[in-house]
Protein backbone atom coordinates (compact mmCIF):
# COMPACT_ATOMS: atom_id res chain seq x y z
CA UNK A 1 0.00 0.00 0.00
CA UNK A 2 1.06 3.14 -0.61
CA UNK A 3 0.20 6.45 1.40
CA UNK A 4 -1.29 8.41 -1.58
CA UNK A 5 -3.98 5.53 -2.31
CA UNK A 6 -6.42 5.97 0.40
CA UNK A 7 -7.29 8.66 3.23
CA UNK A 8 -4.08 8.30 6.45
CA UNK A 9 -6.01 6.56 9.35
CA UNK A 10 -5.49 9.13 12.30
CA UNK A 11 -2.32 6.86 13.11
CA UNK A 12 -0.18 7.73 9.72
CA UNK A 13 -1.68 11.33 9.76
CA UNK A 14 0.64 11.39 13.29
CA UNK A 15 2.93 9.99 11.38
CA UNK A 16 3.30 11.68 8.69
CA UNK A 17 3.13 14.77 10.35
CA UNK A 18 6.16 13.58 12.64
CA UNK A 19 8.50 12.84 9.83
CA UNK A 20 7.56 16.01 7.69
CA UNK A 21 8.33 18.35 11.04
CA UNK A 22 11.52 16.35 11.62
CA UNK A 23 10.28 15.01 14.92
CA UNK A 24 11.40 11.94 14.02
CA UNK A 25 13.70 10.36 10.65
CA UNK A 26 12.88 7.04 10.93
CA UNK A 27 9.24 5.50 12.47
CA UNK A 28 9.82 2.60 14.53
CA UNK A 29 7.01 0.79 15.70
CA UNK A 30 6.67 -2.54 17.20
CA UNK A 31 4.39 -5.56 18.10
CA UNK A 32 4.47 -6.56 22.22
CA UNK A 33 2.69 -10.02 22.29
CA UNK A 34 3.27 -11.31 25.63
CA UNK A 35 4.01 -15.79 25.07
CA UNK A 36 0.77 -16.68 27.33
CA UNK A 37 -1.70 -17.73 24.18
CA UNK A 38 -1.14 -17.98 20.23
CA UNK A 39 -2.02 -15.08 18.54
CA UNK A 40 -5.50 -14.47 17.95
CA UNK A 41 -7.84 -12.34 15.23
CA UNK A 42 -7.18 -9.23 17.46
CA UNK A 43 -3.36 -9.58 17.39
CA UNK A 44 -3.71 -9.84 13.46
CA UNK A 45 -5.31 -6.44 13.81
CA UNK A 46 -2.72 -5.38 15.72
CA UNK A 47 0.20 -6.81 13.75
CA UNK A 48 -1.26 -5.89 10.14
CA UNK A 49 -1.41 -1.94 11.83
CA UNK A 50 2.01 -1.80 13.41
CA UNK A 51 3.79 -3.61 10.32
CA UNK A 52 2.10 -2.06 8.21
CA UNK A 53 3.22 1.39 9.55
CA UNK A 54 6.18 0.11 9.36
CA UNK A 55 6.48 -0.49 5.64
CA UNK A 56 4.09 2.48 4.32
CA UNK A 57 6.52 4.75 5.78
CA UNK A 58 9.70 2.66 5.23
CA UNK A 59 10.36 2.70 8.66
CA UNK A 60 11.12 -0.38 11.22
CA UNK A 61 8.89 -2.95 13.67
CA UNK A 62 10.27 -4.53 16.19
CA UNK A 63 9.08 -7.89 17.00
CA UNK A 64 9.31 -7.88 21.11
CA UNK A 65 8.30 -10.27 23.09
CA UNK A 66 6.88 -8.76 26.70
CA UNK A 67 8.00 -11.72 28.66
CA UNK A 68 7.75 -10.28 32.46
CA UNK A 69 5.70 -12.32 33.67
CA UNK A 70 7.23 -15.85 34.27
CA UNK A 71 4.37 -17.62 35.86
CA UNK A 72 2.55 -17.58 32.40
CA UNK A 73 4.47 -17.55 29.69
CA UNK A 74 6.21 -20.59 27.49
CA UNK A 75 8.90 -21.04 24.68
CA UNK A 76 6.07 -22.64 23.10
CA UNK A 77 3.99 -19.93 22.55
CA UNK A 78 7.56 -18.35 21.53
CA UNK A 79 7.67 -20.54 18.72
CA UNK A 80 4.01 -20.73 17.71
CA UNK A 81 4.12 -16.34 17.77
CA UNK A 82 7.16 -16.45 15.67
CA UNK A 83 5.74 -18.69 13.17
CA UNK A 84 2.54 -16.77 13.20
CA UNK A 85 4.05 -13.00 12.70
CA UNK A 86 5.95 -14.40 9.33
CA UNK A 87 3.31 -16.51 7.74
CA UNK A 88 0.75 -13.50 8.21
CA UNK A 89 3.55 -12.07 5.96
CA UNK A 90 5.75 -9.61 7.85
CA UNK A 91 9.36 -9.39 8.84
CA UNK A 92 10.39 -8.10 12.09
CA UNK A 93 13.49 -5.59 12.16
CA UNK A 94 16.46 -7.02 13.52
CA UNK A 95 16.80 -9.81 16.02
CA UNK A 96 13.75 -11.08 17.89
CA UNK A 97 13.76 -8.75 20.88
CA UNK A 98 12.75 -10.05 24.93
CA UNK A 99 11.81 -7.32 27.32
CA UNK A 100 13.52 -10.20 29.68
CA UNK A 101 17.03 -8.97 28.24
CA UNK A 102 16.48 -5.41 29.33
CA UNK A 103 15.71 -6.89 33.36
CA UNK A 104 19.40 -5.44 34.14
CA UNK A 105 18.75 -1.84 32.58
CA UNK A 106 15.58 -2.02 34.96
CA UNK A 107 17.01 -2.62 37.79
CA UNK A 108 19.66 0.21 37.03
CA UNK A 109 16.96 2.47 36.45
CA UNK A 110 14.91 1.15 39.42
CA UNK A 111 17.65 2.37 41.57
CA UNK A 112 17.79 5.87 39.83
CA UNK A 113 14.23 6.43 40.88
CA UNK A 114 14.79 5.56 44.80
CA UNK A 115 17.96 7.56 44.79
CA UNK A 116 16.25 10.44 42.73
CA UNK A 117 13.31 10.09 45.64
CA UNK A 118 11.40 8.69 43.10
CA UNK A 119 10.51 5.16 44.31
CA UNK A 120 10.47 3.52 47.64
CA UNK A 121 9.96 0.03 48.85
CA UNK A 122 6.54 -0.88 50.57
CA UNK A 123 5.85 -3.34 52.96
CA UNK A 124 2.19 -3.23 52.95
CA UNK A 125 0.14 -6.13 52.14
CA UNK A 126 -2.11 -6.57 48.83
CA UNK A 127 -5.19 -5.95 51.20
CA UNK A 128 -3.58 -3.07 53.03
CA UNK A 129 -2.67 -0.99 49.81
CA UNK A 130 -5.65 -1.48 48.10
CA UNK A 131 -7.56 0.20 51.34
CA UNK A 132 -4.24 2.87 50.82
CA UNK A 133 -5.07 3.61 47.35
CA UNK A 134 -8.74 5.22 47.33
CA UNK A 135 -11.64 4.88 45.30
CA UNK A 136 -12.79 7.08 42.23
CA UNK A 137 -14.10 9.32 44.43
CA UNK A 138 -11.96 9.09 47.07
CA UNK A 139 -8.17 10.06 47.18
CA UNK A 140 -5.66 7.36 48.12
CA UNK A 141 -3.25 8.06 51.48
CA UNK A 142 0.14 7.68 51.88
CA UNK A 143 1.78 4.59 52.65
CA UNK A 144 3.73 4.00 56.05
CA UNK A 145 6.98 2.96 53.98
CA UNK A 146 6.74 6.41 51.65
CA UNK A 147 9.32 8.02 53.19
CA UNK A 148 11.60 5.59 54.24
CA UNK A 149 14.97 6.70 53.37
CA UNK A 150 16.70 5.83 49.93
CA UNK A 151 19.43 3.64 51.05
CA UNK A 152 16.86 1.56 52.77
CA UNK A 153 14.54 1.16 49.76
CA UNK A 154 17.88 0.02 47.98
CA UNK A 155 19.20 -2.56 50.21
CA UNK A 156 15.67 -3.88 50.74
CA UNK A 157 15.22 -3.65 46.84
CA UNK A 158 18.69 -5.89 46.36
CA UNK A 159 17.66 -8.49 48.96
CA UNK A 160 13.88 -8.53 47.43
CA UNK A 161 16.14 -9.29 44.37
CA UNK A 162 18.05 -12.09 45.99
CA UNK A 163 14.97 -13.87 46.96
CA UNK A 164 15.24 -12.77 50.97
CA UNK A 165 11.75 -11.91 51.53
CA UNK A 166 8.06 -13.47 50.51
CA UNK A 167 5.78 -13.17 47.61
CA UNK A 168 3.41 -10.28 48.91
CA UNK A 169 5.43 -9.15 51.71
CA UNK A 170 7.26 -6.15 49.62
CA UNK A 171 6.66 -4.58 46.13
CA UNK A 172 8.58 -1.22 44.63
CA UNK A 173 5.83 1.23 44.27
CA UNK A 174 6.64 4.59 42.25
CA UNK A 175 6.25 8.13 44.51
CA UNK A 176 4.23 9.93 42.38
CA UNK A 177 0.92 11.32 44.19
CA UNK A 178 -1.63 9.30 46.03
CA UNK A 179 -4.32 12.20 45.92
CA UNK A 180 -4.29 11.49 41.61
CA UNK A 181 -7.74 11.68 40.23
CA UNK A 182 -5.55 8.82 37.45
CA UNK A 183 -6.03 6.02 40.07
CA UNK A 184 -2.50 4.83 37.69
CA UNK A 185 -0.67 7.56 39.23
CA UNK A 186 -1.44 6.72 42.99
CA UNK A 187 2.22 5.06 43.66
CA UNK A 188 2.44 2.47 40.99
CA UNK A 189 4.34 -1.11 41.54
CA UNK A 190 7.25 -1.34 39.83
CA UNK A 191 8.73 -4.24 41.00
CA UNK A 192 7.27 -7.41 42.38
CA UNK A 193 8.54 -10.86 44.23
CA UNK A 194 7.45 -13.66 42.23
CA UNK A 195 9.81 -16.65 42.84
CA UNK A 196 9.45 -18.32 39.63
CA UNK A 197 11.80 -19.17 37.08
CA UNK A 198 11.58 -17.64 33.93
CA UNK A 199 11.59 -19.40 30.30
CA UNK A 200 14.72 -16.74 29.36
CA UNK A 201 16.66 -15.98 32.85
CA UNK A 202 15.92 -18.83 34.75
CA UNK A 203 16.08 -18.49 38.61
CA UNK A 204 17.96 -15.50 37.98
CA UNK A 205 15.13 -13.28 39.25
CA UNK A 206 13.19 -12.83 42.48
CA UNK A 207 11.21 -10.05 41.34
CA UNK A 208 9.49 -9.06 38.38
CA UNK A 209 8.97 -5.60 36.83
CA UNK A 210 5.37 -4.87 35.99
CA UNK A 211 3.72 -4.11 32.43
CA UNK A 212 3.52 -0.25 33.70
CA UNK A 213 7.25 0.24 34.80
CA UNK A 214 8.26 -2.08 31.60
CA UNK A 215 6.84 -1.16 28.65
CA UNK A 216 7.43 2.22 28.01
CA UNK A 217 11.03 1.81 29.05
CA UNK A 218 11.51 -0.69 26.31
CA UNK A 219 9.91 0.91 23.92
CA UNK A 220 12.79 3.77 24.84
CA UNK A 221 15.75 1.06 24.35
CA UNK A 222 14.92 0.21 21.00
CA UNK A 223 14.30 3.67 19.76
CA UNK A 224 10.46 3.21 19.21
CA UNK A 225 8.97 6.34 18.13
CA UNK A 226 5.24 5.61 18.11
CA UNK A 227 4.36 2.99 20.87
CA UNK A 228 0.66 1.62 19.70
CA UNK A 229 -1.58 -0.24 22.04
CA UNK A 230 -5.06 -0.48 22.67
CA UNK A 231 -7.83 1.97 24.65
CA UNK A 232 -7.44 0.22 28.06
CA UNK A 233 -4.02 1.61 28.14
CA UNK A 234 -4.98 5.44 27.83
CA UNK A 235 -5.35 5.71 31.27
CA UNK A 236 -2.12 4.63 31.71
CA UNK A 237 -0.54 7.04 29.59
CA UNK A 238 0.37 9.91 31.95
CA UNK A 239 2.15 6.72 34.07
CA UNK A 240 4.01 6.10 30.30
CA UNK A 241 5.01 9.88 30.32
CA UNK A 242 6.10 10.10 33.68
CA UNK A 243 8.70 7.29 34.12
CA UNK A 244 10.61 8.59 30.56
CA UNK A 245 10.30 12.02 32.07
CA UNK A 246 11.98 10.71 35.43
CA UNK A 247 14.52 7.79 33.95
CA UNK A 248 17.69 8.60 31.96
CA UNK A 249 16.33 6.87 28.93
CA UNK A 250 18.24 7.39 25.56
CA UNK A 251 15.00 7.66 23.30
CA UNK A 252 11.63 9.58 24.21
CA UNK A 253 8.56 7.29 22.70
CA UNK A 254 5.18 8.10 22.51
CA UNK A 255 2.62 6.15 23.33
CA UNK A 256 -1.20 6.37 21.18
CA UNK A 257 -4.13 4.37 21.67
CA UNK A 258 -6.28 2.50 19.08
CA UNK A 259 -10.16 0.61 19.26
CA UNK A 260 -9.13 -3.13 19.86
CA UNK A 261 -10.87 -5.62 17.43
CA UNK A 262 -13.87 -7.36 18.67
CA UNK A 263 -15.88 -10.20 16.61
CA UNK A 264 -19.14 -11.25 16.93
CA UNK A 265 -19.43 -15.19 17.45
CA UNK A 266 -15.71 -15.11 18.65
CA UNK A 267 -14.04 -14.86 22.05
CA UNK A 268 -11.05 -12.95 21.67
CA UNK A 269 -9.17 -13.35 25.23
CA UNK A 270 -6.53 -15.33 25.61
CA UNK A 271 -7.38 -16.88 29.16
CA UNK A 272 -11.10 -17.69 27.29
CA UNK A 273 -9.49 -19.42 24.14
CA UNK A 274 -6.77 -21.03 27.05
CA UNK A 275 -9.81 -22.11 28.58
CA UNK A 276 -11.45 -24.09 25.22
CA UNK A 277 -7.85 -25.64 24.98
CA UNK A 278 -7.46 -26.77 28.48
CA UNK A 279 -10.99 -28.08 28.92
CA UNK A 280 -10.96 -29.83 25.93
CA UNK A 281 -13.76 -27.85 24.40
CA UNK A 282 -11.55 -27.80 20.51
CA UNK A 283 -8.49 -29.83 19.72
CA UNK A 284 -5.86 -27.35 20.48
CA UNK A 285 -5.24 -23.61 19.89
CA UNK A 286 -4.93 -24.44 16.14
CA UNK A 287 -8.21 -25.81 15.80
CA UNK A 288 -9.85 -24.53 12.58
CA UNK A 289 -12.74 -23.14 15.05
CA UNK A 290 -10.22 -20.83 17.28
CA UNK A 291 -10.30 -17.79 16.03
CA UNK A 292 -6.39 -18.14 16.51
CA UNK A 293 -3.75 -16.98 13.22
CA UNK A 294 -2.88 -21.01 13.72
CA UNK A 295 -6.58 -22.30 13.63
CA UNK A 296 -7.51 -19.64 10.42
CA UNK A 297 -4.46 -21.27 8.67
CA UNK A 298 -5.56 -24.82 9.43
CA UNK A 299 -8.80 -23.63 8.40
CA UNK A 300 -7.65 -22.65 5.13
CA UNK A 301 -7.69 -19.45 5.05
CA UNK A 302 -4.88 -17.27 3.42
CA UNK A 303 -2.79 -14.59 4.68
CA UNK A 304 -3.70 -12.04 2.36
CA UNK A 305 -7.38 -12.58 3.33
CA UNK A 306 -6.34 -11.44 6.90
CA UNK A 307 -4.64 -8.97 5.73
CA UNK A 308 -7.58 -7.41 3.81
CA UNK A 309 -9.62 -8.06 6.59
CA UNK A 310 -7.45 -6.00 8.68
CA UNK A 311 -7.52 -3.07 6.08
CA UNK A 312 -10.88 -3.36 5.27
CA UNK A 313 -11.70 -2.81 9.35
CA UNK A 314 -9.84 0.27 9.46
CA UNK A 315 -8.41 1.49 12.52
CA UNK A 316 -10.56 3.83 14.89
CA UNK A 317 -10.20 5.67 18.22
CA UNK A 318 -12.91 3.42 19.55
CA UNK A 319 -13.84 -0.02 20.51
CA UNK A 320 -16.55 -1.21 18.13
CA UNK A 321 -18.10 -4.89 17.41
CA UNK A 322 -17.13 -5.90 13.73
CA UNK A 323 -19.47 -8.55 11.99
CA UNK A 324 -17.17 -11.86 11.36
CA UNK A 325 -19.33 -12.00 8.14
CA UNK A 326 -16.74 -9.34 7.03
CA UNK A 327 -13.99 -11.82 7.71
CA UNK A 328 -15.67 -14.42 5.71
CA UNK A 329 -16.33 -12.22 3.27
CA UNK A 330 -12.53 -11.83 2.71
CA UNK A 331 -11.37 -15.57 2.81
CA UNK A 332 -14.52 -16.28 0.93
CA UNK A 333 -13.32 -13.54 -2.14
CA UNK A 334 -9.66 -14.55 -2.42
CA UNK A 335 -10.75 -18.26 -2.96
CA UNK A 336 -13.35 -17.73 -4.87
CA UNK A 337 -10.57 -15.60 -6.80
CA UNK A 338 -7.58 -17.93 -6.59
CA UNK A 339 -8.15 -21.63 -5.53
CA UNK A 340 -8.98 -23.95 -8.04
CA UNK A 341 -11.94 -26.04 -8.85
CA UNK A 342 -12.65 -29.90 -8.21
CA UNK A 343 -15.42 -32.06 -7.53
CA UNK A 344 -16.32 -33.67 -4.90
CA UNK A 345 -19.45 -35.68 -3.80
CA UNK A 346 -19.99 -35.54 0.23
CA UNK A 347 -22.62 -38.24 0.50
CA UNK A 348 -21.95 -40.84 -2.52
CA UNK A 349 -24.47 -42.53 -4.25
CA UNK A 350 -23.60 -44.94 -7.17
CA UNK A 351 -25.57 -44.48 -10.71
CA UNK A 352 -24.72 -47.06 -13.09
CA UNK A 353 -24.90 -45.64 -16.68
CA UNK A 354 -26.56 -48.90 -18.37
CA UNK A 355 -25.88 -47.77 -22.01
CA UNK A 356 -22.03 -47.26 -21.49
CA UNK A 357 -19.82 -49.90 -22.09
CA UNK A 358 -18.28 -51.45 -18.97
CA UNK A 359 -14.64 -51.31 -20.50
CA UNK A 360 -14.51 -47.55 -21.70
CA UNK A 361 -12.59 -44.89 -20.24
CA UNK A 362 -12.88 -41.09 -21.67
CA UNK A 363 -10.93 -38.85 -20.06
CA UNK A 364 -12.46 -35.40 -19.91
CA UNK A 365 -11.01 -32.38 -19.19
CA UNK A 366 -12.20 -29.42 -16.84
CA UNK A 367 -10.59 -25.60 -16.20
CA UNK A 368 -8.45 -25.35 -13.15
CA UNK A 369 -10.49 -22.15 -12.85
CA UNK A 370 -13.38 -20.47 -14.80
CA UNK A 371 -11.65 -17.42 -15.27
CA UNK A 372 -7.59 -18.22 -14.34
CA UNK A 373 -6.03 -19.50 -17.52
CA UNK A 374 -2.81 -19.82 -15.28
CA UNK A 375 -4.35 -22.86 -13.33
CA UNK A 376 -3.67 -26.39 -15.16
CA UNK A 377 -6.73 -28.44 -16.45
CA UNK A 378 -7.90 -31.21 -14.84
CA UNK A 379 -8.03 -34.29 -15.94
CA UNK A 380 -11.42 -36.22 -15.87
CA UNK A 381 -11.63 -39.63 -16.13
CA UNK A 382 -15.29 -41.03 -17.20
CA UNK A 383 -16.78 -44.66 -16.66
CA UNK A 384 -19.79 -46.63 -16.27
CA UNK A 385 -20.26 -46.05 -12.39
CA UNK A 386 -20.31 -42.84 -10.94
CA UNK A 387 -20.90 -41.43 -7.97
CA UNK A 388 -23.24 -38.32 -7.18
CA UNK A 389 -24.31 -37.16 -4.24
CA UNK A 390 -27.20 -37.96 -2.25
CA UNK A 391 -28.85 -34.64 -2.19
CA UNK A 392 -28.97 -34.51 -5.88
CA UNK A 393 -31.19 -37.23 -6.84
CA UNK A 394 -35.12 -37.81 -6.07
CA UNK A 395 -37.36 -40.57 -7.22
CA UNK A 396 -40.10 -37.88 -8.36
CA UNK A 397 -40.16 -34.01 -7.72
CA UNK A 398 -41.66 -30.66 -8.43
CA UNK A 399 -39.99 -28.63 -11.25
CA UNK A 400 -38.07 -26.50 -7.83
CA UNK A 401 -35.72 -29.48 -8.13
CA UNK A 402 -33.34 -29.25 -10.74
CA UNK A 403 -31.27 -32.15 -10.15
CA UNK A 404 -31.65 -35.99 -11.25
CA UNK A 405 -35.22 -37.29 -10.94
CA UNK A 406 -36.58 -40.57 -12.10
CA UNK A 407 -37.39 -39.75 -15.98
CA UNK A 408 -35.49 -36.33 -16.54
CA UNK A 409 -32.77 -35.07 -17.57
CA UNK A 410 -29.57 -33.39 -15.76
CA UNK A 411 -25.88 -32.41 -16.60
CA UNK A 412 -23.02 -33.84 -15.45
CA UNK A 413 -20.62 -31.07 -15.08
CA UNK A 414 -17.66 -30.80 -17.45
CA UNK A 415 -19.52 -34.19 -18.80
CA UNK A 416 -22.59 -35.67 -20.52
CA UNK A 417 -26.34 -34.97 -19.82
CA UNK A 418 -28.27 -38.29 -18.47
CA UNK A 419 -31.13 -39.56 -17.65
CA UNK A 420 -32.91 -41.72 -14.62
CA UNK A 421 -34.80 -44.84 -15.14
CA UNK A 422 -34.59 -46.44 -11.89
CA UNK A 423 -33.53 -45.95 -8.36
CA UNK A 424 -32.20 -49.37 -7.32
CA UNK A 425 -32.86 -50.35 -3.61
CA UNK A 426 -32.34 -53.21 -1.06
CA UNK A 427 -34.55 -55.36 1.50
CA UNK A 428 -35.02 -51.84 3.49
CA UNK A 429 -36.15 -50.20 0.94
CA UNK A 430 -33.33 -47.30 1.29
CA UNK A 431 -31.98 -46.62 -2.70
CA UNK A 432 -28.16 -48.17 -2.80
CA UNK A 433 -27.64 -47.30 -6.70
CA UNK A 434 -29.63 -45.09 -9.52
CA UNK A 435 -29.80 -46.45 -13.14
CA UNK A 436 -29.54 -43.49 -15.74
CA UNK A 437 -28.39 -43.36 -19.46
CA UNK A 438 -25.99 -41.22 -21.55
CA UNK A 439 -27.55 -38.66 -24.01
CA UNK A 440 -25.06 -39.49 -26.58
CA UNK A 441 -22.66 -36.33 -27.91
CA UNK A 442 -23.99 -34.23 -25.25
CA UNK A 443 -20.50 -33.18 -23.58
CA UNK A 444 -19.76 -29.47 -24.30
CA UNK A 445 -23.66 -29.90 -26.48
CA UNK A 446 -26.64 -29.46 -26.08
CA UNK A 447 -28.75 -33.22 -26.55
CA UNK A 448 -29.79 -33.37 -30.56
CA UNK A 449 -33.77 -34.14 -29.25
CA UNK A 450 -33.48 -30.57 -28.17
CA UNK A 451 -35.21 -31.87 -24.36
CA UNK A 452 -32.69 -29.68 -22.33
CA UNK A 453 -31.32 -30.48 -18.62
CA UNK A 454 -32.29 -27.86 -16.36
CA UNK A 455 -29.56 -28.26 -13.87
CA UNK A 456 -26.25 -29.29 -13.40
CA UNK A 457 -24.91 -31.60 -10.46
CA UNK A 458 -21.05 -32.71 -9.42
CA UNK A 459 -19.54 -36.33 -10.04
CA UNK A 460 -17.05 -39.01 -9.59
CA UNK A 461 -15.72 -41.73 -11.52
CA UNK A 462 -16.06 -44.78 -9.26
CA UNK A 463 -13.10 -47.08 -10.94
CA UNK A 464 -10.65 -43.93 -10.59
CA UNK A 465 -11.20 -41.22 -7.63
CA UNK A 466 -10.26 -40.02 -4.09
CA UNK A 467 -11.64 -41.00 -1.47
CA UNK A 468 -11.41 -39.23 2.28
CA UNK A 469 -13.05 -37.50 5.35
CA UNK A 470 -14.79 -33.83 5.02
CA UNK A 471 -14.49 -31.45 8.30
CA UNK A 472 -17.19 -29.52 8.04
CA UNK A 473 -16.81 -26.19 10.71
CA UNK A 474 -19.72 -23.96 11.52
CA UNK A 475 -19.14 -20.94 14.33
CA UNK A 476 -18.35 -21.74 17.41
CA UNK A 477 -20.68 -19.87 18.82
CA UNK A 478 -24.33 -19.92 18.64
CA UNK A 479 -24.42 -16.22 20.20
CA UNK A 480 -23.65 -12.68 18.84
CA UNK A 481 -21.65 -11.79 21.90
CA UNK A 482 -20.82 -14.89 23.68
CA UNK A 483 -19.20 -13.20 26.74
CA UNK A 484 -20.69 -9.99 27.10
CA UNK A 485 -22.23 -9.09 30.31
CA UNK A 486 -20.70 -11.63 32.31
CA UNK A 487 -22.25 -14.36 30.40
CA UNK A 488 -20.55 -17.87 30.55
CA UNK A 489 -19.53 -18.42 27.25
CA UNK A 490 -18.58 -22.23 27.67
CA UNK A 491 -22.70 -22.24 27.48
CA UNK A 492 -23.51 -21.01 23.96
CA UNK A 493 -20.80 -23.50 22.66
CA UNK A 494 -22.65 -24.76 18.91
CA UNK A 495 -23.31 -28.29 19.27
CA UNK A 496 -22.74 -28.55 15.54
CA UNK A 497 -19.64 -26.57 14.91
CA UNK A 498 -17.86 -29.79 13.88
CA UNK A 499 -19.26 -32.30 11.61
CA UNK A 500 -17.27 -35.19 10.29
CA UNK A 501 -18.02 -36.91 6.95
CA UNK A 502 -16.41 -39.98 5.92
CA UNK A 503 -16.10 -41.75 2.74
CA UNK A 504 -15.98 -38.59 0.66
CA UNK A 505 -15.26 -39.08 -3.25
CA UNK A 506 -13.52 -36.45 -4.94
CA UNK A 507 -11.87 -36.41 -8.42
CA UNK A 508 -8.61 -37.98 -8.54
CA UNK A 509 -6.37 -35.07 -8.81
CA UNK A 510 -7.28 -34.45 -4.85
CA UNK A 511 -5.03 -37.52 -4.05
CA UNK A 512 -1.84 -34.83 -5.05
CA UNK A 513 -3.25 -32.38 -2.63
CA UNK A 514 -0.52 -30.72 -0.57
CA UNK A 515 -0.95 -30.11 3.21
CA UNK A 516 -2.95 -26.73 3.54
CA UNK A 517 -3.76 -26.39 -0.02
CA UNK A 518 -7.17 -24.80 -0.80
CA UNK A 519 -10.00 -25.65 -3.01
CA UNK A 520 -13.32 -24.96 -4.23
CA UNK A 521 -15.10 -28.14 -4.60
CA UNK A 522 -17.93 -26.99 -6.85
CA UNK A 523 -21.32 -26.52 -5.01
CA UNK A 524 -19.99 -27.23 -2.11
CA UNK A 525 -17.62 -24.57 -0.80
CA UNK A 526 -13.92 -23.91 0.30
CA UNK A 527 -11.68 -26.31 1.35
CA UNK A 528 -8.43 -27.25 2.14
CA UNK A 529 -6.05 -30.27 2.41
CA UNK A 530 -5.85 -30.72 6.44
CA UNK A 531 -2.32 -30.11 7.84
CA UNK A 532 -2.73 -32.17 10.81
CA UNK A 533 -3.12 -35.23 9.95
CA UNK A 534 -1.58 -37.59 7.82
CA UNK A 535 -4.64 -39.39 5.96
CA UNK A 536 -6.29 -37.27 3.35
CA UNK A 537 -8.51 -34.90 5.31
CA UNK A 538 -9.94 -31.90 4.17
CA UNK A 539 -11.28 -28.99 6.38
CA UNK A 540 -14.01 -26.83 5.33
CA UNK A 541 -13.41 -23.17 5.22
CA UNK A 542 -16.37 -21.30 4.38
CA UNK A 543 -19.36 -22.26 2.55
CA UNK A 544 -19.99 -21.03 -1.01
CA UNK A 545 -22.54 -18.69 0.38
CA UNK A 546 -23.21 -16.72 4.01
CA UNK A 547 -25.82 -19.49 5.22
CA UNK A 548 -26.03 -17.59 8.79
CA UNK A 549 -27.42 -13.97 6.54
CA UNK A 550 -30.38 -16.85 5.15
CA UNK A 551 -31.20 -17.46 8.89
CA UNK A 552 -31.12 -13.84 10.27
CA UNK A 553 -33.75 -13.19 7.38
CA UNK A 554 -35.97 -15.70 8.41
P1 LIG B 1 -5.66 -10.79 25.45
O1 LIG B 1 -6.62 -9.78 25.99
O2 LIG B 1 -6.25 -11.66 24.40
O3 LIG B 1 -4.94 -11.55 26.49
P2 LIG B 1 -3.47 -9.06 25.34
O4 LIG B 1 -3.67 -7.65 25.01
O5 LIG B 1 -3.26 -9.33 26.77
O6 LIG B 1 -4.61 -9.91 24.69
P3 LIG B 1 -0.81 -9.18 24.35
O7 LIG B 1 0.01 -10.35 24.02
O8 LIG B 1 -0.39 -8.32 25.46
O9 LIG B 1 -2.27 -9.72 24.59
O10 LIG B 1 -1.07 -8.31 23.04
C1 LIG B 1 -0.06 -7.92 22.14
C2 LIG B 1 -0.54 -6.73 21.35
O11 LIG B 1 -1.73 -7.06 20.65
C3 LIG B 1 -0.86 -5.57 22.26
O12 LIG B 1 -0.26 -4.42 21.70
C4 LIG B 1 -2.34 -5.49 22.26
O13 LIG B 1 -2.77 -4.18 22.40
C5 LIG B 1 -2.72 -6.07 20.89
N1 LIG B 1 -4.04 -6.67 20.94
C6 LIG B 1 -4.47 -7.66 21.75
N2 LIG B 1 -5.76 -7.92 21.54
C7 LIG B 1 -6.20 -7.07 20.57
C8 LIG B 1 -7.45 -6.84 19.91
N3 LIG B 1 -8.53 -7.55 20.21
N4 LIG B 1 -7.50 -5.89 18.95
C9 LIG B 1 -6.40 -5.19 18.63
N5 LIG B 1 -5.21 -5.37 19.21
C10 LIG B 1 -5.08 -6.28 20.17
MG1 LIG C 1 -1.56 -7.76 27.41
Amino acid sequence: MSVEDKPLNFLEQIIKKDLEEGVHQQVVTRFPPEPNGYLHIGHAKAICLNFGLAETFEGACNLRFDDTNPAKEEMAYVEAIKSDVEWLGFKWSGEIRYASRYFDTLYQWAQHLIREGNAYVCDLTADQAREYRGTLTDAGRNSPYRDRPAEESLDLLERMKNGEFDEGSKALRAKIDMASGNINLRDPILYRIRKQAHHQTGTEWCIYPTYDFAHGQEDAIEGVTHSICTLEFADHRPLYDWFIQHLPVPTKPKQYEFGRLNLNYTVTSKRKLKQLVDEKHVDGWDDPRMPTVAGFRRRGYTPASIRKFCDMIGVTKSDGVVDVAMLEHAIRDDLDKNAPRAMCVLHPLKVVLTNYDAQKVELLTAPGHPNRDDLPTRELPFGRELYIDVEDFREEANKKYKRLVIGKRVRLRNAYIIEADEAIKNDAGDIIAVHARIIENTVGNDPADGIKAKGVIQWVAAHDCAEFTVNLYDRLFTEASPDSGGKDFLESINPESLTIVANCKGEKGLLQACLGEGYQFEREGYFCRDTGSTALVFNRTIGLRDSWAKMDQK
